[in-house]
């Protein structure tokens, strides 16, 4: 098995704001591993708050290019197993090469990744469209712009929030889902929580820190008058059962776990706890959001607009129009970089 890796630089259709920061292109880094000339993809976001560049991971990725290109396969888990103890602190490269593995196998065994998950395609949740902060005018147009979405996720943070939902609200009878990334106290997640009820918000992401205390974690879980579902709180497995109690669900996003080998475990212990489930994405092409939506079966909402919201991909694969997502009629991941970047290498 040969890996190659692909530096990308994505377009965003218009800079996207949450209550950290900026974004106008997304820099990230594909893992190809190939074998008789099948090749699987995966990728990997450069990520600020996580402290991920693509010149970290492309140098980390050579440490452990001897273990990858020796291993005896066919199976994604063991590869992981493998590799985890020498990516213990980089597990978006370690999610990237898992993707990447698992859409190789898939295609070697002629089988979608999902059902050599054991996962049955039926009736999957529709992803929802994420609108960044911007001017209420803004917010209203990119709204407008993406009309035909079920559901939309409004990222908030800012002293006006409730306003912000408001407007959106007259303007789409859509599911509305709000992110605060860390945004908010206990007492503001309280208050916010009553406002956005009578808006009819389905949740709230992630109100506090990651590091909050954990009364105060506690005592928006059990006062807020609308669901909390946990994301910088819910990084890898361990997080898991620390959110029982705090949370009413869980956002998975294969980057911060290390890949669909630990994310799926994430979500089935989630779901015997009780929590809500989720899978989410980064601002990522859709060679990470193809890998991402295999575990669509084990889901009760899914935000997987990270290609939508780029002016340019790279790579066919998994598809999310209007927030419907349809597979690829590739198997494994479904993924097919586009030749202009293949031959970049
Ligand atoms: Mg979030």
């Amino acid at each position: 098995m040969k890996v190659h890796v692909h530096r990308v630089e994505l377009p965003l259709q218009h800079e996207f704001t949450i209550a950290r920061g900026s974004l106008s292109v997304q820099k990230s880094l594909i893992v190809e591993l190939e074998h008789d000339g099948v090749r699987g993809f995966g990728e990997a976001t450069a990520h600020a708050y996580y402290g991920v560049t693509v010149d970290s991971m492309a140098n980390s990725i050579d440490r452990c290019r001897p273990l990858i290109e020796a291993f005896g396969f066919d199976s994604a888990c063991e590869l992981w197993n493998q590799l985890r103890p020498q990516l213990v602190d980089e597990l978006f490269l370690l999610a990237a090469i898992d993707s990447a593995a698992h859409d190789l196998f898939g295609k070697l065994a002629g089988r979608f990744t999902h059902a050599m998950l054991g996962l049955c395609w039926g009736d999957v949740p529709q992803s929802s469209f994420t609108i960044g902060i911007d001017t209420i005018d803004r917010m209203i147009e990119k709204l407008a712009e993406r009309s035909g979405w079920s559901a939309y996720k409004i990222k908030l943070g800012t002293d006006h929030d409730i306003e912000i939902t408001r407007q959106l609200r007259q303007e789409t009878s859509a599911t509305l889902r709000v992110d605060a990334n860390c945004g908010w106290t206990a007492d503001e997640t309280i208050a916010n929580s009553h406002a956005l009820k009578e808006l009819d918000v389905e949740f709230i992401e992630q109100p506090l820190p990651a590091d909050a205390p954990i009364e105060d974690q506690r005592r928006a879980f059990e006062e807020s008058a609308l669901p909390i579902i946990a994301d910088e709180s819910c990084r890898i497995e361990s997080d898991v059962e620390k959110c029982d109690g705090l949370f009413h669900g869980i956002n998975v996003k294969l980057s911060k776990c290390g890949g669909i080998t630990p994310g799926l475990r994430m979500l089935q212990r989630a779901r015997e706890l009780g929590l809500k489930t989720m899978v989410g994405c980064m601002v990522e092409s859709t060679v990470g959001i193809s890998a991402a939506a295999q575990l669509l079966p084990l889901l009760d909402y899914a935000d997987l607009d990270g290609a939508e919201l780029l002016a340019g991909d790279v790579a066919h694969g998994v598809s999310v129009a209007d927030g419907v997502v349809r597979m690829s009629d590739r198997f494994g991941n479904g993924v097919e970089l586009f030749e202009s970047v293949t031959a970049r290498v």
